[in-house]
């Protein structure tokens, strides 16, 4: 007998859409007309294509729109909190006319990557989906000013594709949630934490993993490396400062390192929500959520998206959420806690704003080492010099 998998995807079915018979599909769509897709909606289709987002087959029609807004769930009734729309604007809608199907383009010159089946075309409502899903209209929001830029319009309907897009970068790190499921099953791990990010690690969420991993049988250090916003530090720097991590602290028969295509929308609480559904694709028992998980600026309270998860009964999203809260070093305690384990006062920690550590790694100062590993550290300095930030 083959060992079970983890846990069950989201809806039950792990998604596939990768056609069997991609060269006449990729005919088929020579006839069609043609969307480029953007940045995020290539994210976005890369994940409907491998499962990630199961059990959604297609782009989101206007029913499951609605549905999503208004109640955190997909019409036909799982858990869900973001729409995954694709946009068009008025002169696009005017170029598909009535067409059947469309081929989908990761850009203008490109071959496509897949066929869009029309269900239906809608006109979304941007106010409805700036609050639903950011909780604000403020254009200085990242998601917001997006959505903003976006068409119109939605294009609904099942995706059938020829080919995942093409990557020149993680190659070995490019597993699918059918491929991080039989990595588990190969490495006889029947619980996984699964652990976002889009920063480099350090010492505070290297503790917060391995006390989780402490309660379960392996750890999933899941980097997100679609779309960022400019500021964040970028995906190969961090991927660097992971492996060095791994090398030098990871025990390498409980942790692995895989990439997450998604792109950032930070949505904060309900970005959170939609990480854990698509890690449980990925085949997580587990998720860490941390203090203002995919929050930016001071859109989010601090435990928002920790709060949120009490808002779905108990087996809704199926993956257990793992609440922690920020970690230090206590020069008294002499290790890593938190205002939870540690009774000591702010003077006995070592804390370090973001700005301060940013202003440290660019005079070409290690932080010190009780907040950032020195292999890290090394990593960020010369990431720094070299991009002369
Ligand atoms: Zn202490």
């Amino acid at each position: 007998m083959p060992e079970p998998d983890t846990i069950a995807p989201h809806g039950g079915t792990l998604v596939d859409l990768l056609s069997t018979d991609a060269d006449t599909l990729a005919q088929q769509a020579e006839h069609l007309p043609k969307i480029v897709v953007n940045a995020r909606e290539l994210s976005d289709l890369e994940m409907l294509t491998v499962g990630a987002l199961s059990p959604l087959t297609g782009f989101v029609g206007e029913r499951d729109y609605h549905a999503i807004l208004d109640s955190m769930h997909l019409a036909s009734g799982p858990a869900w909190t973001i729409p995954v729309t694709l946009s068009l604007d008025e002169v696009e809608v005017k170029r598909i006319g009535g067409a059947e199907a469309v081929a989908l383009l990761p850009a203008e010159a490109g071959a496509p990557l897949a066929v869009l089946e029309v269900a239906e075309i809608y006109k979304r409502d941007r106010q409805k989906e700036a609050l639903g899903v950011f909780g604000t209209e403020d254009l200085e929001h990242p998601g917001v000013a997006a959505l903003q830029e976006a068409g119109d319009y939605c294009l609904a309907g099942e995706v059938r594709a020829i080919r995942l897009p093409e990557h020149d970068d993680f190659l070995p790190y490019r597993l699918t949630p059918a491929q991080t499921r039989a990595e588990f099953r190969r490495r006889g791990w029947d619980t996984v934490v699964g652990f976002q990010t889009r920063n480099p690690i350090h010492r505070a969420h290297e503790y917060i993993q391995k006390c989780a991993l402490e309660i379960v049988d392996g750890l999933l250090v899941h980097p997100l490396v679609g779309a960022t916003k400019g500021d964040d530090v970028p995906s190969d720097v961090r991927m660097r400062c992971y492996e060095a991590l791994f090398e030098g602290y990871y025990p390498k028969d409980r942790a692995m390192v895989s990439v997450f295509p998604a792109a950032m929308r930070y949505a904060g609480p309900k970005e959170a929500i939609w990480h854990a559904i698509a890690r449980k694709n990925y085949g997580c028992t587990h998720f860490i959520v941390g203090r203002d998980h995919a929050g930016v600026g001071s859109y989010y309270g601090t435990y928002d998206a920790q709060k949120l998860f009490e808002e779905f009964e108990p087996g809704e999203l199926g993956i257990s959420p793992l609440m922690f809260e920020h970690s230090f070093w206590c020069n008294r305690c002499e290790g890593m806690a938190s205002p939870k384990t540690c009774p000591h006062s702010e003077d006995d920690r070592v804390s370090l704003s973001g700005t301060k550590v940013r202003e440290m790694l660019r005079a070409g100062e290690r932080p010190p080492v009780e907040f950032s590993r020195p292999e890290v550290a090394d990593i960020l300095i010369e990431a720094m010099r070299a991009s002369g930030d």
